[in-house]
């Protein structure tokens, strides 16, 4: 057997929400023979299997019963250039800032807005990342997969993904059934660059700079994302641990005749996007502790772990906020942090 399988590993460095966690069993996958080996190991001894690209989007329980994969797939490469664009391969396991990074050194547009979000490129489509009016699927062309029913390599364009707001078909119809291996994209060399985020624009307009180069944009978001946003080395968090919810006008009508300053975003399909940072603020406020968990004292939005505690500590904090929340509003949050069960089978 080329895998090797470790037991009774800590993950708690693993993750950057940081709580004490361990799994029954790790494999450290770097090639697609690995992932395909992994699997049946796991299927042969029937244990549950869970993917971990950069464990920034994940809450572990204290004890995870089966087999971890540390997805550790590089690869980046250039696949077709010339002078309107360049089409990308890039490896699952690759760190994301680090593409953006390259992408921005040679001049590639696009991914600029998308600077500094921790994890791994094979993680960006599942919830589709998105920060700074950009969104990741505008740039995907197509995504690579290890189906783990059939044991089949597959493709699927970027027009098949079902890419919508924190969403993907990953989330959805290919939920456990889909390991992403690579992700190709496409990105101009020539495009309006986008600064329209408020946030954005007013730190640009700030520092005096009204006509940004594409470095300007990627250090902008780079310096206010560092402002507002923990640092996962000093504080244990997953960024937003909510969705911001989707709602229908009328209710957010109804919302607006109690609370007339709540933050709110219109969607392009008529729906409204409601800021949960808002809703938390006002149910719970910043700075809010229970505990070793608390709210983050720059943005409500974002869970905080200030060290000692386990998952099962975090998730019941999660849910004295959504409880908070649906008793003031009426509105229900989604989580967008996969919360991991002690055997769920995750891929
Ligand atoms: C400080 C902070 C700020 C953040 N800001 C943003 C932001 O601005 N915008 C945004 O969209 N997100 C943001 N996030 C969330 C997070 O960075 C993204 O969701 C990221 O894509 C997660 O990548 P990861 O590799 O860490 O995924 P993980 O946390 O390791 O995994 C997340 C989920 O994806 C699955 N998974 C991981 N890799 C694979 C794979 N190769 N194949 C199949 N399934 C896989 C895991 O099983 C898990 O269910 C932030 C997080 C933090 C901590």
């Amino acid at each position: 057997m080329a895998i090797t399988i470790e037991q009774q590993v800590q993950l708690s460095t693993h993750t950057t929400m940081g709580v004490s966690a361990t799994a029954q069993y790790v494999a450290r996958i770097d090639s697609v023979e690995a992932l395909a080996e992994a699997l049946a190991w796991a299927k042969k001894n029937k244990v549950s299997v869970l993917v971990l690209g950069g464990g920034s989007n994940v809450l572990l329980p204290s004890h995870y019963k089966g087999l971890v994969l540390l997805i550790e797939l590089k690869k980046k490469g250039v696949i077709l250039e010339n002078e309107h664009s360049v089409e990308l391969q890039i490896g699952a396991g690759e760190n994301w800032h680090e593409l953006v990074e390259w992408t921005v050194e040679k001049g590639w547009l696009g991914l600029e807005n998308l600077a500094l979000i921790p994890g791994s490129v094979g993680a960006a489509p599942i919830q589709n990342i998105g920060a700074y009016g950009v969104e990741v699927e505008e740039y995907i062309t197509k995504v690579q997969y290890l189906h783990t029913q059939t044991m089949n390599l597959c493709w699927i364009e970027r027009e098949e993904c079902d890419f919508g707001y924190r969403n993907s078909i990953f989330k959805n119809e290919l939920k456990a059934k889909a390991i992403i291996t690579e992700v190709q994209f496409k990105l101009p060399k020539k495009a309006q660059l986008r600064t329209e985020y408020e946030s954005l624009r007013s730190f640009l307009r700030q520092q005096g700079i009204h006509e940004p180069s594409q470095q300007q944009v990627f250090k902008a978001v780079i310096q206010v994302r560092q402002s507002r946003l923990p640092d996962t080395q000093k504080l244990g968090s997953c960024g937003s641990f909510f969705k911001n919810p989707v709602l229908p006008s009328e209710q957010v009508d109804r919302l607006k005749t109690h609370f007339p300053d709540v933050k709110t975003y219109p969607m392009p399909d008529g729906y409204i996007k409601v800021a949960a940072g808002w809703l938390i603020d006002k149910a719970v406020g910043k700075g809010f502790r229970k505990g070793q968990v608390g709210t983050y004292d720059q943005q409500a939005l974002v869970i905080v772990h200030h060290g000692g505690a386990n998952g099962d500590q975090v998730r019941e904090f999660a849910s004295f906020i959504q409880g908070e929340v649906l008793n003031m509003f009426g509105i229900s949050l989604e989580a967008e942090v996969h919360i991991i069960s002690a055997n769920s089978d995750d891929a």
